[in-house]
């Protein structure tokens, strides 16, 4: 088994070491025995390389970089990612990776990023930026468990019909900090705001990712059980943390 892994615009969309998230889906491929490879598709890439990617990755970055890559995007990048979504493809989608496969954006300054429309969803910049740890769980179909995260964004994010949230905020502010819901799933699509090393604190969630892809690609893929102590006693130190609060 093998998983060919597509870095989305690495070059502008890599937040708070959200790259972090690529190595631990290679690591926990490898640690399983099963093949990877990693490509990185930057501003100027070869459309083509999405083509034949069973994940993309799409990272996070500023209004500033997300209006600069809007030419790129509209060059047919745009088509492509919908078609891989439309196919089936796992994406995993943090912050302004995940505001990028909307239908738009519009900044607190007034700017509109027409995106690419991929999921029925659309976010508007607020005055107030939404800042620090946070805590959520995921519903049952992304594996039901809670994630501790990092959420940073100014975009207030809101799911259309036919688009269900990832998760529920139990501690920050998630979406819009207003109804409650944290992300989106859509078809096989993990969007998040949670920024960082979200996967290595999270090995549960990086498990139903990984097992999405492989189980499109092969059918019933099991994942045989890693040793998780330490990422779990982290995981929860930090939940229990933030339960507190
Ligand atoms: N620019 C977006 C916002 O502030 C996304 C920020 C981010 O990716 N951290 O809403």
């Amino acid at each position: 088994m093998e998983l060919n892994i597509c870095h989305l615009y690495p070059d502008v969309l890599n937040l708070y070491g959200d790259r972090g998230n690529i190595l631990c889906l290679r690591r926990r491929l490898e640690w399983r025995g099963i093949g990877v490879s990693v490509t990185e598709l930057p501003i100027g890439g070869e459309t083509a390389t999405l083509t034949g990617a069973d994940l993309i990755f799409i990272g996070g970055g500023q209004d500033f970089e997300q209006e600069a890559l809007l030419d790129d995007l509209h060059r047919g990048r745009d088509a492509a990612l919908r078609a891989a979504i439309e196919d089936g493809v796992t994406v995993l989608a943090i912050c302004g990776g995940y505001q990028m496969l909307g239908n738009y954006y519009e900044t607190h300054d007034g700017v509109r990023c027409d995106f690419i429309g991929a999921l029925n969803l659309h976010t508007v910049g607020g005055k107030d930026r939404m800042i620090g740890n946070y805590l959520f769980r995921c519903g049952a179909e992304s594996g039901g468990g809670t994630v501790v995260g990092f959420e940073n964004h100014s975009g207030r994010t809101y799911l259309g019909t036919g688009v269900q949230p990832l998760g529920t905020v139990l501690r920050g502010f998630g979406n819009n900090g207003e109804d409650g819901t944290e992300g989106a799933r859509f078809r096989n699509v993990f969007g998040t705001y949670s920024h960082g090393p979200l996967l290595p604190k999270n090995p549960v969630l990086c498990d139903v990712i990984l097992q999405t892809a492989l189980a499109r690609k092969y059918g019933a893929a099991e994942l045989s059980p890693l040793d998780d102590a330490a990422e779990a006693e982290a995981h929860d130190e930090m939940a229990a943390r933030l339960l507190a609060k």
